[in-house]
């Protein structure tokens, strides 16, 4: 089956060996994260439906993933932002010039003359007139993600039982928390260990709690240094992107995974003498986004 089942390797890190499924390598297109919360999209038949709606960054992951999506679907994509930076639109890279070749419409709030956020503008002008299309909330954050997200959970007991595996621990990095919660939801029988590289530990909580009210089902969110702020530079996360890279030769993305692998080192530092866990951490993909996030490194830091 296409775009589901990916394989799981061992890599080293920190001379620390775990488990790493490859959900970048889904597909040459439709993959990771967003691959996974879509796939209800993918996977179901909508008659009648001829676009999708979505809105976020002009640069975000789930930007591309809709345009795959669209262009898979035979669909038209629109996708609402409120500002595409000059910068980008004069020399469209990543994720926003990959959109562009699969056909996406990238509507921007501020050149439309409205004042309203893209989000409310898609809920109170846009979908009244378009009663032929599908919406999906910022970053695939709705139910009809669990519908991949199981599959996906699936794909991990399966393993864990193939390799005789008990004391998992599933690690991911969060944004808004869709992904680990329906996990944690679907893996009744191991921990799910996320962390907040969005706003912090106290709205990630607090979107857990609008999927989902009964607490004992949400993962644990691991505890980081520091607050960071989503998209802001920081020495240790292209340290972290680097020795990553060294170590396993496998690129990981720069806005979640360095958060996701500082606070599984912290983790692991802390429960050193306890009974080891088998990790597996879920490589989300996102390496589109690499390329523009590489270069604002490359100026700040070398
Ligand atoms: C969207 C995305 C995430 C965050 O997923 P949530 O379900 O919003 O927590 C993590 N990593 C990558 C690469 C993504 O594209």
């Amino acid at each position: 089956m296409k775009y589901i089942n990916s394989k799981v390797e061992k890599i080293k890190f920190n001379n620390f060996e775990l488990f790493l499924k490859r959900d970048d390598l889904l597909d040459e297109d439709f993959s990771g994260n967003k691959a996974r919360k879509f796939y209800y999209y993918l996977a179901n038949d909508f008659k009648g439906i001829t676009k999708v709606i979505g809105h976020g960054s002009p640069q975000a992951n789930s930007l591309y993933s809709f345009s795959v999506l669209a262009k898979i679907k035979g669909w038209e994509l629109d996708f609402y932002v409120d500002h595409i930076p000059s910068f980008i639109k004069s020399n469209p890279v990543g994720n926003y010039k990959a959109s562009l070749v699969n056909g996406a419409n990238i509507i921007a709030m501020d050149e439309i003359d409205c004042n309203i956020s893209a989000g409310d503008y898609i809920q109170e002008v846009v979908l009244a007139k378009e009663p032929t299309a599908v919406f999906v909330p910022e970053g695939g954050r709705c139910t009809q993600a669990e519908f991949g997200v199981k599959i996906l959970a699936e794909e991990i007991i399966y393993w864990a039982k193939q390799k005789n595996k008990e004391n998992v621990k599933i690690v991911l990095p969060s944004g808004t928390g869709t992904t680990a919660l329906f996990l944690q939801k679907n893996l009744p029988e191991f921990e799910v260990l996320t962390c907040a590289c969005v706003g912090g530990d106290e709205y990630l909580k607090k979107q857990f709690f609008e999927l989902n009210s009964n607490e004992k089902e949400h993962p644990t969110v691991l505890k980081t240094q520091k607050k960071y702020h989503f998209g802001k530079l920081y020495k240790e996360f292209y340290d972290m992107y680097n020795n990553l890279l060294k170590q396993t030769d496998i690129e990981f993305d720069l806005l979640y995974d360095p958060l996701g692998f500082l606070s599984l080192k912290k983790y692991l530092n802390e429960i050193k003498n306890k009974n080891l866990p088998t990790i597996l951490y879920i490589h989300q993909g996102g390496l589109l986004g690499n390329i523009t996030m590489i270069e604002r490194y490359e100026r700040k830091y070398k």
